[in-house]
C-alpha cells in the first residue's frame, strides 16, 4: 500500500494511492472523529485496516499532497555518513568539522528540526541561507510502525511500518561554522518528505533497490540501499537504546556521495533549481528551489 496525506477542499486527509498513482481513496475511520492523521493510522496497526471505509476514488491532480507525515510530534531523526564514498566526499569536501575519522565506527545521529519538514511540490528555500550554500540530500527514511526501546537487530523490522523519501537539505556553511548538523540542517523548509509511505511488505528486497538524485535533469547521486554502511536492523536498534521510539518516526538512513559538496567548486543550489530524488518502488519527490 501506498498511503498520503493531502489536503482537499481545504480539508486534511489521508488515503490510499491506485496502483497506477494517479488516484487516492481517503481512509474513513468510524471511532475517530475529526482530524486525525497518518501517525494515528501508524498506531492504529495495518491490523485495523478491514474496519476503515474507503472514501471514493479522486484524481491525484484535484488533490494537494502534503509530507505522508506533515506535522510529526518528534524531529526526524538522521544517520550521518552512511555510504563510505560519501563519508570520504564529506570528509575531503572540508565542511566537516564534526570528526576526524572517515567512515564512523557507530551509526552518526543526529535530527531536524520538525518545522523543516514539507511536502512534495513544496519550495526548497534556498534564499533563506545567507551564506548562498545549499545542498542536497536523497535519502531513503524508514517510518517506525511500532514503538519500543531497546530493540533487537534481529527483531527490528517487525517495528519498520514502511517507507518514504527525505531529501535531507543542508546549508554547509552553518554546518561547518556551528561544528554540529542541527541548525544547517533544520531551516523551514529543509526537509521535503514524500510523496507517499509504501508499507514494507510492498520492498522484499531493500538491499537491490537504487536511489537516484537529480538536479535539473542532471544525475548527482546514484547507489543502492545495499551500499549503506549501517543497515536499518543496526540502526533502529542502536537508536532505541537511548530513547524509546514511537509510532511515525521517521529516521532517514543517510545519503550516498554525489552531494553538492562533493564537487570541486562545491555545486549547491541555486533560486529555480529543481531537485528530485527517486528511489525505486518507492517514488519520486520532485521539488523546486526559491
Ligand atoms: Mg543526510
Amino acid at each position: 500500500m501506498r498511503l498520503v496525506s493531502y489536503v482537499e477542499e481545504g480539508n486534511t486527509r489521508i488515503g490510499v494511492l491506485d496502483p497506477a498513482g494517479a488516484q487516492v481513496r481517503e481512509f474513513r475511520v468510524p471511532w475517530l472523529a475529526g482530524a486525525w492523521s497518518m501517525a494515528d493510522f501508524i498506531r492504529e496497526g495495518l491490523e485495523s485496516l478491514a474496519l476503515m471505509k474507503l472514501g471514493p476514488a479522486r484524481d491525484l491532480s484535484d488533490v494537494k499532497l502534503l509530507a505522508p507525515l506533515f506535522a510529526p510530534r518528534r524531529n526526524i531523526i538522521c544517520v550521518g555518513k552512511n555510504y563510505h564514498e560519501h563519508a570520504k566526499e564529506f570528509s575531503s569536501s572540508g565542511f566537516d568539522a564534526s570528526a576526524t575519522e572517515v567512515v564512523p565506527e557507530f551509526p552518526v545521529i543526529f535530527s531536524k528540526n520538525v518545522g523543516s519538514v514539507s511536502g512534495p511540490g513544496d519550495p526548497i528555500p534556498a534564499s533563506d541561507d545567507v551564506d548562498g550554500s545549499v545542498d542536497y540530500e536523497g535519502e531513503l527514511a524508514v517510518v517506525i510502525g511500532r514503538g519500543g526501546r531497546n530493540i533487537d537487530p534481529e527483531a527490528a523490522m517487525s517495528h519498520v511500518f514502511g517507507y518514504t523519501i527525505v531529501n535531507d537539505v543542508t546549508a554547509r556553511q552553518a554546518q561547518r561554522r556551528h561544528k554540529q548538523w542541527f541548525l544547517g540542517k533544520s531551516l523551514d523548509g529543509f526537509c521535503p518528505m514524500g510523496p507517499s509511505i509504501v508499507t514494507q511488505d510492498e520492498i522484499p528486497d531493500l538491499k537491490k533497490v537504487e536511489l537516484r538524485t537529480f538536479v535539473n535533469g542532471e544525475i548527482r547521486q546514484r547507489s543502492s540501499i545495499g551500499n549503506l554502511i549501517f543497515g536499518i536492523p543496526e540502526v533502529v536498534s542502536t537508536i532505541s537504546r537511548f530513547m524509546k521510539l514511537i509510532p511515525g518516526d521517521v529516521i532517514a538512513t543517510g545519503t550516498p556521495s554525489g552531494v553538492g559538496i562533493g564537487f570541486d567548486p562545491p555545486k549547491f543550489l541555486r533560486p529555480g533549481d529543481e531537485v528530485v530524488v527517486e528511489i525505486d518502488g518507492i517514488g519520486e519527490l520532485r521539488n523546486p528551489v526559491v
